[in-house]
This record gives structure tokens, sequence and C-alpha cells, in this order.
């Protein structure tokens, strides 16, 4: 059984309320942080190695100590609930279950941080976890958790909770904050990044769901035992919203030290593929990662065994590696067409796509358009080229990292499975017959 910090107690009975939560060691990390100095809390969070859980594994400690100070200009923390990675549900399982740990997360990183007002920005989809934060919020009020000069630390907090309405880019962290100062959600160019020049203008930090609550369990365990879970720089411990074909979808916490084959056919975690099918091929982080091959997925290019951190889910780099990204696992089996799967995500982005920069609104719409000719038996041998080629002017030339993200699932399907491509140009009559099932996420 592997370790487990952020969902041991997700199951008691009634821990979403304060005061089982409280009973069960609820804000004691809170208590004990509230008594150490900002610096101090920013130091240990840089020992304990933990990396942003949203997707990009940005060191959160380095992150904190890039936050600018000038005087007299109030600093914000933020917390990007806008879950929206296909694939990607862990943060609202945690914010479900327990979400007195994102509370109490928020409470110590505000301390740290020095934001006095707290924004927590959060998928509009989510409508019934805003109710659930709510009410965890006037709690902690009740409690005197929030307020003013908490627990007689002259440090004063209070965290407000905004509904986005439902658009993807919204979740990239300067679409986040131009939504929340109530303009459209368009990317900014960075630099400047947000810790010097973000929320209104002011020093700001954006952190992941996950990476926020992971910072009670810092200060509960201490930072160096938490960095001594996992491997490397792959530390302490990581949801993971595991779908698709396996035979139980859900959300697990691993502790970095387990290999993925281990994830897939264990019965702790994913438990197999339903009817003893083979596994074709996997996209270990969100769709926005690039999708593996069986073969590289379990095994790296040197032959070694794949595990689930950071550094081995992209050993090789691009094409042979991947990315452990934000999580959201899912598996495909021998049924599974890629062209099919890989039009899919093009038509979300497409539709994603905030239109402020060409190489992504123009190429997202074309590749889609290519890509449905291909899956219908409408396609030419080279539209198979001129795809690559799209991406490839997509990928590195867009202002934020949805244009990369549009470009590399398209890529390594092209890459791993160009007899697939292949295929349904040579054969266009029974691509079009061809009507498989499609992983669900
Ligand atoms: P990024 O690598 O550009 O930035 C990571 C973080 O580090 C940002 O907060 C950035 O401000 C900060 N940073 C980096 N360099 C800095 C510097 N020099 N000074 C100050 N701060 C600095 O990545 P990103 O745009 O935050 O995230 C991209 C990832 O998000 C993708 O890899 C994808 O996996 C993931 N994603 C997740 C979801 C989801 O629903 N969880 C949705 C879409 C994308
Ligand atoms: Fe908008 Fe796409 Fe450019 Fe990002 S890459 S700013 S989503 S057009």
């Amino acid at each position: 059984m592997g370790r487990k910090l952020l969902l041991e107690k997700a199951h008691v009975e009634g821990i979403r309320y304060y005061d089982t939560y409280r009973k069960n060691g609820g804000y004691d990390a809170a208590e004990k942080a509230l008594k150490m100095s900002p610096a101090d809390i920013v130091e240990e969070v840089k020992k304990s190695g933990l990396r942003g859980r949203g997707g990009a594994g940005f060191p959160t400690g380095m992150k904190w100590s890039f936050l600018a100070k000038p005087e007299g200009v109030p600093r914000y923390l933020v917390c990007n609930a806008d879950e929206s990675e296909p694939g990607t549900f862990k943060d609202r399982y945690l914010m479900e279950f327990i979400p007195h740990l994102l509370i109490e997360g928020l409470l110590i990183s505000s301390f740290a941080l020095g934001s006095n007002r707290t924004y927590i920005y959060i998928r509009g989809e989510y409508a019934w976890i805003v109710d659930i934060l709510e009410q965890a919020i006037a709690e902690a009020n009740q409690a005197g958790f929030l307020g003013k000069n908490i627990l007689g630390a002259g440090f004063d907090c209070q965290i407000y909770v905004q509904r986005g309405a439902g658009a993807y880019i919204c979740g990239e962290e300067t679409a986040l904050i131009e939504s929340l100062e109530g303009k459209r959600g368009n990317p900014r160019i960075k630099p400047p990044f947000p810790a010097i020049k973000g929320l209104w203008d002011c020093p700001t930090v954006v952190n992941n769901v996950e990476t926020l609550a992971a910072i009670v369990p810092i200060m509960n365990i201490g930072a160096e035992e938490y960095a001594k879970i996992g491997i490397g720089k792959s530390t302490g411990t990581k949801l993971i919203s595991a779908c698709g074909n396996i035979n139980k979808p859900g959300v697990y916490e691993i502790d970095m030290t387990i290999s993925v084959e281990e994830f897939i056919y264990s019965d702790e975690y994913c438990g197999g593929i339903p009817n003893g099918k083979r596994l074709k091929a996997c996209i270990p982080g969100g769709s926005s990662v690039p999708i593996l091959p069986a073969n590289l997925l379990l095994t790296t290019a040197k032959g070694e065994k794949r595990m689930m951190t950071y550094e081995s889910l992209a050993d090789g780099g691009f094409p042979t590696g991947s990315m452990l990204g934000s999580g959201g696992f899912i598996v495909l089996d021998e049924d599974q067409c890629i062209v099919k799967n890989t039009y899919t995500l093009a038509r979300f982005y497409r539709h994603e796509s905030c239109g402020q920069c060409s190489p992504c609104r123009e190429g997202t719409g074309w590749m889609e358009k290519i890509l449905h000719n291909i899956e219908t038996g409408k396609g030419k041998m080279s539209d198979i080229d001129l795809l690559w080629d799209i991406q490839r002017k997509i990928e590195g030339n867009t202002i934020c990292p949805l244009g990369d993200a549009a470009a590399w699932p398209v890529a390594a399907a092209i890459r791993h499975f160009r007899d697939e491509f292949e295929w349904h140009v040579l054969h266009p009559e029974e691509a079009q017959k061809r009507n498989f099932g499609l992983a669900h996420y």
C-alpha cells in the first residue's frame, strides 16, 4: 500500500464538515505554521521538493520565492480550480470530499505569501462544489481560521470563490487572472510572470488545488519527511485520475514509487483492462501530453521500467517520452481508433482556442478538418504530411501553451501510429463503416 497524505481521511464520515475535520487533526498544520515566520514556511516548501500539481511540475517553493514584495502593494494568492484538462478530475474529488484540506492549505499559503485576499477560481461546471467550498469557508470563519487576526498571529485573511463560465483557456494562469478581473479570458504574454505582475497588476501566485492542499501534510510531517517519499525530484504523493479502458476508473493517490505497469494492472489501482483486451496506448498526463504506445509506456527507450514519476514519464523526451502532466491518465485498449481519438482532441482544442494568435486559431481548425476527413475515409496520403507540417508550425509559436497542447497529440499520434492514418486513407470505405468506441474522458 502506498503512502496516503491527501486522501487518507477523505472517506471518514462527515469529514466535509469542520467539526469532524478538526477532530481528525485538521487545522493542526495551520496552528503550527502560523507560529512560524512566512520566510520559514517558504523555505520548508522549497525543502519538500513539492512541484506544481496542475501539470507543469514547476517547483512550488521556487515559484513562491519569485513573488515580488514592493512596499504598500497587495499580494495575492489565487487557487486554480479551473480543472478542465480532458481526463483530469482529481481536484474535483479533493474539493468535494475533503474541502477543508484545501482551505487549510490556502490559509497557510496565504500567510506565507502575505495574501490577505485569496481567491479560488473554479470552473463553472463544478457548481455544486462551490456550495461545498462556501460552506467550508463559512465554518473556517466561524472557528477563527479565517477573518481578522487569525489565531492571534496578527494576520487577516479572507477567501473568495469565483466561478468561471466554462472556458478551458481560463485554466491558463494569465487568462484566469484576466477573467478574475472581469475581462475576457485571453492569455497574457509572459514575462512578466504573475509573480511580478498578476492580479490587478500586483504580485500574484497562482497554484493548483492539489499543490495547495499538499502544503498541509508538508507542515504536518515536515519537509524532510515529505521529500523522502518518491524518487528523485518527484517527491511526495500525487493524485491520478484514471479513466478509459480500465476495470477501476477513479482517483488514486500514488506515492511516486510505483511503475506504470503496476498502476494499470494492480488491483489497488486500475485493476487491469476489461475483457482481457490488450493495452494499446495511454495518454498519461491529461490530453495535452503526448500519447505513448504500450511498449514505450511500460518501458523507456533505454529499456528501463517506466515509473509514475515526472522524470521517468518524460524520459527520452518527445517522441519516446511523455509527461506526468496533470495526472489525467487515459488508457486505450486494442479496439480504440487512434485517428478518431486524435480527431476528438483536435476538435476540443479548436473549440477552446481563444483565437488571439494565428497559428493556434487557424491551425487547430485546419487540423480538425483534415483529421475529420481522414477519419471518415475522405483523406489523402498527403494529408498526413500536411498535418505534420501544421502541428510543427503551431508548436512554440503561440502566446500560451494551448497551442503546444493542440500540436503534441497530433504529432505523437502520427509518430507512433502512422500506419493507422495510412490505413484510413487506403481503406476509405472500411474507415467510414468502422465505428470504434472512444475512451471516455
Ligand atoms: P509553465 O511551465 O509556463 O509555468 C509554470 C509556472 O511557473 C507558472 O505559474 C509560471 O508563472 C511559473 N514560472 C515559470 N517561470 C517563471 C519565472 N521565471 N518567474 C516566475 N514564475 C515563473 O506552465 P503553465 O502554463 O503554468 O502550465 C502548463 C501545463 O498546464 C501543461 O503542461 C498542462 O499539463 C497543464 N494543464 C492543466 C490543466 C488542468 O486542468 N489541470 C489544464 C490545461 C493545462
Ligand atoms: Fe489563445 Fe491559442 Fe494563442 Fe493560447 S495559443 S493565446 S489559446 S490563440
